[in-house]
């Protein structure tokens, strides 16, 4: 830890701790759902003389993760998910980098940028919104082999994934292979878990239409989740209901049961099943932010900071912390409406307490008294897939099917930031219907510069002579030659030359002559079958 914190880039207009600074200075923590609401919410109650916001993030923009499931379904754009924070904030400051230390009794934060040292800002009120992390456990494989879907880039990077295994299943002759490209793992039944699988198999389904090579029932999608339900955001009952809708869908849902390990792509289960699977997408959970971890702050056995019910926070015994406060996954607020009871971690909350934090913030530089957040449950409602749905609305009414799906989307397209978002969302469902969703795997995406690489490194040097190394290079390239060594390079070949008569990917080039059923002993090479 350094003992002088040393002030960054701003310091010149901050000016140090100990002279106060003419415009109050508010720094937020966070860009995302409370920092976006909070710091807009601020703006619009105080003007640029009455209160100058700063938000730090390492991203440069806010993601509305309710519509993550259907970003990687692809029925919304990834760009449309989120709200540029250039575009959202009118004359608030953001400062791009990760919050690494708050020493609020300094009322100083340290940001490190993506690239460059890091620094520190001072501050006279902190709003505290970092959200949360995926809650992981020590499982075998786990760390190398599965993805998290917390944010727009593992939605993308699950979107291609999927399709891309799709793609290469239909080019592989080799059974087991194609067998563990096609089996998708979702570990965690929650709301997120729940709505990323069902859409993401509704896609794997409708990309597969267009794929002559594989059938809808290679497809192999497994819910595995550690409680005795699925959707606990639900009644039981609806709960069941979308259960038995899964399983209409043949995903397999393994209830009870935990996932033991996952070496490459070995999937165990803890009732003993055993299968492969090269997509294995980790939605069990949520943890405060860990940064916290490295505060001053006041937090509870569970990580997030302790709050009051006017989002102050406070310590252990209920005392406020002066010029400090915090919202969304990464505050323990009590819930008013459930005595006992924190407010959850979802959007409803995080949206709706940022703009208190907002009010109440302004409140406090205004010299007026604060009040308590409180808010009652409107329900939840989750997307399956396309035209099919799940919600809850009010405690007691439930809705199923296509009317719970126009539902999930009007909540949710209302209550995502920014007009410019709404319209974008909404002619982009509006195309999809008319043309069908996109559902081209652009893999590529995750390593851009790997063809560029290759075609830039130097040439290797050419085994023996000139002339020998020549011939020998004529000999490797030629296809007679391929094909005679019987090796993968043969299968390419053929499958090459069939693809004239045949086109790659219609059913008549790998069923009647190279399917894995046409090749039963695997050999890899589709003339053997
Ligand atoms: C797939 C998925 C589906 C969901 N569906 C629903 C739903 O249908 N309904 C619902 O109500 N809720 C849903 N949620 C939950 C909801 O999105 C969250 O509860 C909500 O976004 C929490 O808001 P927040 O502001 O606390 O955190 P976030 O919105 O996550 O914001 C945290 C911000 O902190 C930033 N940050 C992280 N680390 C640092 C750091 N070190 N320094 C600076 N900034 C940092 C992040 O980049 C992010 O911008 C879903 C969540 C997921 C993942």
């Amino acid at each position: 830890m350094d003992s002088a914190p040393r002030t960054g880039p701003d310091s010149a207009r901050t000016g140090q701790r100990g002279k106060p600074r003419k415009v109050p200075r508010v720094v937020v923590l966070g860009g995302g759902t409370v920092g976006l609401y909070a710091a807009r919410r601020l703006r619009k109650r105080l003007g640029k003389r009455e209160a100058a916001i700063v938000v730090v993030d390492p991203r440069p923009y806010m993601t509305y993760a309710p519509f993550l499931p259907e970003a990687a379904a692809g029925s919304i754009d990834p760009r449309n998910v989120v709200a540029p924070h250039r575009r959202a904030f009118k004359h608030v400051d953001v400062l791009q980098g990760k919050v690494t230390e708050i020493r609020h009794a300094d009322r100083t934060v340290q940001i490190t940028p993506a690239e460059g040292d890091s620094y520190w800002i001072t501050y006279d009120h902190l709003v505290v919104g970092l959200g949360s992390v995926a809650r992981t456990l020590p499982i075998p494989g786990l760390a190398d082999e599965a993805i998290g879907f917390k944010n727009v880039e593992e939605a993308i990077a699950v979107r291609n994934h999927v399709l891309g295994r799709i793609d290469l299943a239909a080019s592989t002759w080799d059974p087991d292979l194609r067998k563990k490209m096609l089996t998708f793992t979702f570990v965690g039944g929650g709301f997120a878990g729940v709505e990323a699988l069902a859409e993401v198999e509704d896609m794997a389904r409708a990309a597969v239409r267009y794929y002559g090579a594989i059938e809808q029932e290679e497809l192999r999608f497994v819910l595995v989740e550690g409680s005795p339900r699925i959707l606990p955001e639900v009644s039981e009952e609806l709960g069941v209901y979308t259960l038995e809708q899964l399983r209409k869908r043949d995903i397999e849902i393994y209830l009870s049961t935990f996932l033991s390990s996952c070496v490459d792509g070995r999937v165990v289960l803890s009732d003993g099943t055993e299968f492969d699977s090269e997509t294995i997408v980790w939605t069990a959970g949520v943890k405060a932010n860990p940064v916290l971890q490295n505060s001053d702050l006041p937090l509870d056995k569970m990580g997030r900071v302790i709050c009051l019910p006017t989002l102050q926070i406070a310590d252990a015994e209920g005392n406020v912390v002066p010029d400090a406060y915090a919202a969304g996954d990464c505050a323990a607020v009590p819930d008013l409406y459930n005595p006992g009871n924190f407010c959850p971690p979802n959007a409803q909350h995080a949206l709706r307490e940022g703009n208190h934090l907002g009010d109440n913030l302004a409140r406090v530089l205004s010299s007026a008294p604060v009040t308590e957040y409180k808010h009652r449950n409107v329900g939840a409602v989750a997307s399956l897939g396309m035209y099919k749905g799940v919600a809850q609305m009010f405690g007691k009414i439930k809705v199923r099917g296509f009317p719970a799906w126009v539902l999930h989307r009007t909540y949710h397209v209302f209550a995502m930031p920014t007009v410019n978002r709404k319209i974008r969302i909404m002619a982009g469902w509006t195309g999809s219907l008319l043309l069908r969703r996109e559902v081209v795997a652009l893999g590529a995406l995750q390593d851009p510069r790997a063809e560029f690489k290759a075609a830039a490194a130097p040439p290797k040097p050419k085994a023996g002579g000139a002339e020998g190394g020549n011939a020998a290079t004529k000999r490797e390239s030629s296809p007679e030659h391929a094909a005679d060594t019987g090796g993968p390079d043969a299968a390419a070949v053929t499958s090459h030359g069939r693809a004239d008569e045949n086109p790659p990917g219609a059913s008549s080039a790998l069923t009647s002559a190279g399917s894995p059923a046409s090749d039963p002993a695997g050999t890899g090479d589709p003339t053997k079958a």
